[in-house]
């Protein structure tokens, strides 16, 4: 086995994303101990139950001697959480995150920041519809990428904190990117964003038929909608915040995204097959391209029956 990272991290949120760093940096041997905090009891509770690692019981116990601290909760609660935290760490300790919006959480982190620890923000691009401790496994960060968004002004120290962070994904089995915080937001409001958006929309608007259609959308649910169900059964909570803190990207790619459906829209009305063959053509070129990529599966099942780690919904 490979020597541990860090001597002791602490992981603030025992959610999905923080147990399942907890279980892999043992798993992996990435870090020699690991504590975890989480604001709600029960949820302290739950994660030790069921072996997480060291639950301590206030959030300067966790962080207090941690090399790298994570930060594994909603977007919207870094900043407060950040601002308890970095008071209570040591100097040249690093703080990081796992938040699915990255300008923002470099603000949030940066805020907090008093010049003693390093603020690296990331994001793993892995994760599940479920949420809690239960959601957490160790295999989950296997083969996918973790984009770190470095702030832009460093010193040498700056420097080696990141790859200190680096090696750490990279023991988790991630593929670690370097990038720029506007950059990421940009890119994970079409690929990750915007569809989750869709996904809470269908389902709405197939619940309201529902009660039209009398259990007819339910009974029916193949294919694309039940795909889509499980996309929209992700956590509220996190989305919530997503949304309202990459609000500007969101709402560029939903206003093309609403253009392009409103073509769609005149094909289907004015009986425009060539339009609709083209960009279906085009949209099953974009599938093959991600298959390729090794991105996902190209198995005649539909994204089910795959083995936990590969049935994915990045975030
Ligand atoms: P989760 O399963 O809901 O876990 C978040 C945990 O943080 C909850 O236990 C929550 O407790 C706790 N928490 C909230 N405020 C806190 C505070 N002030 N101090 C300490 N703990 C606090 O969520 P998750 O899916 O792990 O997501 C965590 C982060 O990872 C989010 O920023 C999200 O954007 C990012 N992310 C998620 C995914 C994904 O697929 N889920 C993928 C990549 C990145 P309560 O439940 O009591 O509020």
């Amino acid at each position: 086995m490979t020597e541990p990272v860090f001597t002791k991290i602490a992981i603030i949120g025992a959610g999905l994303i923080g147990a399942s760093i907890a279980r892999a940096a043992q798993e992996y041997g990435a870090a020699e101990s690991v504590v975890l905090y989480d604001v709600s009891d029960n949820v302290r509770q739950r994660a030790a139950g069921i072996g997480l690692g060291n639950i301590a019981a206030d959030l300067g116990s966790a962080v207090t001697e941690a090399d790298c601290v994570f930060l594994c909760v909603p977007v919207g609660a870094l900043e407060a959480v950040a601002a308890d935290a970095v008071p209570l760490m040591k100097a040249g300790a690093i703080l990081t995150d796992v938040g699915s919006v990255k300008e923002q959480a470099a603000s949030a982190l940066s805020a907090a920041a008093d010049g003693r620890v390093h603020i690296i923000p990331g994001h793993p691009i892995a994760g599940t519809e479920q949420s809690g401790p239960e959601a957490g496994f160790p295999t989950l960060f296997q083969n996918a990428w973790h984009i770190l968004t470095p702030l832009a002004e460093g010193d040498a120290d700056y420097a080696e904190a990141i790859s200190r962070l680096e090696a750490f994904w990279t023991q988790l089995g991630a593929t670690v990117e370097t990038m720029d915080a506007a950059r990421h937001d940009r890119v994970l409001a079409i690929t990750s964003h915007l569809p989750h958006l869709i996904a809470f929309n269908i389902v709405a608007t197939a619940f309201d038929m529902e009660t039209v259609e009398q259990g007819e959308v339910v009974k029916y649910s193949a294919g694309g909608f039940r795909d889509f169900t499980r996309i929209a059964a992700s956590d509220p909570v996190m989305w919530r915040d997503v949304f309202l803190h990459n609000k500007d990207a969101v709402l560029e790619c939903l206003g093309r995204f609403s253009e392009d459906l409103a073509a769609l829209q005149r094909a289907i009305r004015w009986g425009d097959g060539e339009t609709l063959f083209n960009e279906f053509t085009r949209a099953r070129s974009i599938r093959k391209a991600i298959i390729d990529a090794g991105q996902d599966s190209g198995a005649v099942n539909f994204g089910r029956n795959l083995p936990k780690g590969d049935e994915d919904e990045s975030a």
